[in-house]
């Protein structure tokens, strides 16, 4: 059995050299930021592949962009909470060498950590499908806004998200796995891990320990598994490897 106490994942960080974050929606619904896949979650009411994958956004561009900014663009405003911050101190105490995410929410770079892989990409910015300008999302929101499909400042090429759509490839995926495969222990915080990367890149370590609200499938082969909010967990981690 894993052990299930803050004290248990304390001792597992001392047992070990090195280790890794790696995060997924849930670190960040203490932020207000609600994650998809919980009960009544935006996935249990569109189906993600008909409104964001890359055949969507070529067929359908116009409601592709609309719901892409309805439901993507506020999430740039809000603010990292006690999870993502105790991530940050746990790595400038040199007791993680960094985060790997799933978000899209650049919180944890918010919060202060410097090594950050965001394997599903982000929303700083879009880029154009032509010639690959980088544009702000901004940009394209205004665009989406006064009802038009943006397009590039540069050379009118259509614009396309800086986050992963299904049918993409992953681009940071091989940082990640470098990354993973490195140290001796993945903390995961906040992610189901009922999909890939995640599932693949938590089987990467020799030890593992999950802090997760629910069960997730790998719970069995974890040396600690923490049911419960990350925020307070984190915090206490901190608390007691960082003086
Ligand atoms: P997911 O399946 O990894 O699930 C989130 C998990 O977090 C759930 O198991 C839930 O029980 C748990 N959780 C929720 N709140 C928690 C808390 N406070 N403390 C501990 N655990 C908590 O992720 P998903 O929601 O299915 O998202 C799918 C994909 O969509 C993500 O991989 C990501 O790319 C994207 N997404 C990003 C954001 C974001 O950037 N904040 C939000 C939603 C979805
Ligand atoms: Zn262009």
């Amino acid at each position: 059995m894993p052990g299930n106490s803050v004290e248990d994942l304390v001792r597992l960080f001392e047992q070990v050299d090195s280790a890794v974050a790696l995060t997924g929606a849930g670190i960040s619904t203490e932020s207000g930021i609600p994650d998809f896949r919980s009960p009544g979650g935006l996935y249990s009411q569109i189906d993600p592949m008909e409104y964001l994958s890359i055949t969507a956004m070529y067929d359908h561009p116009e409601r592709f962009w609309h719901f892409f900014v309805d439901v993507f663009s506020p999430i740039i405003d809000f603010d990292p909470n006690a999870g993502h911050q105790a991530l940050a101190r746990l790595e400038e105490a040199g007791r993680l060498v960094g985060v790997i995410t799933q978000n899209i929410d650049g919180l944890h770079t918010k919060a202060g950590s410097e090594t950050v892989i965001e394997v599903h990409g982000h929303l700083r910015t879009v880029h154009c499908t032509r010639c690959a300008a980088v544009v702000p999302l901004a940009d394209a929101v205004e665009q989406v806004r006064a009802a038009d499909l943006p397009t590039c400042p540069e050379c009118s090429g259509a614009l396309r998200p800086d986050v992963v759509l299904f049918g993409d490839q992953l681009p940071e995926i091989d940082r990640a796995l470098e990354l993973v495969q490195s140290v001796e222990l993945v903390l995961v915080v906040g992610s189901s891990l009922s999909v890939t990367p995640a599932s693949y890149l938590a089987l990467q370590s020799a030890r593992r320990a999950i802090i997760n609200r629910e069960p997730t499938m790998v719970d069995s082969i974890c040396d600690v598994v923490i049911n419960a909010p990350a925020g307070e967990t984190l915090t206490a981690l901190v608390e007691a490897l960082v003086r």
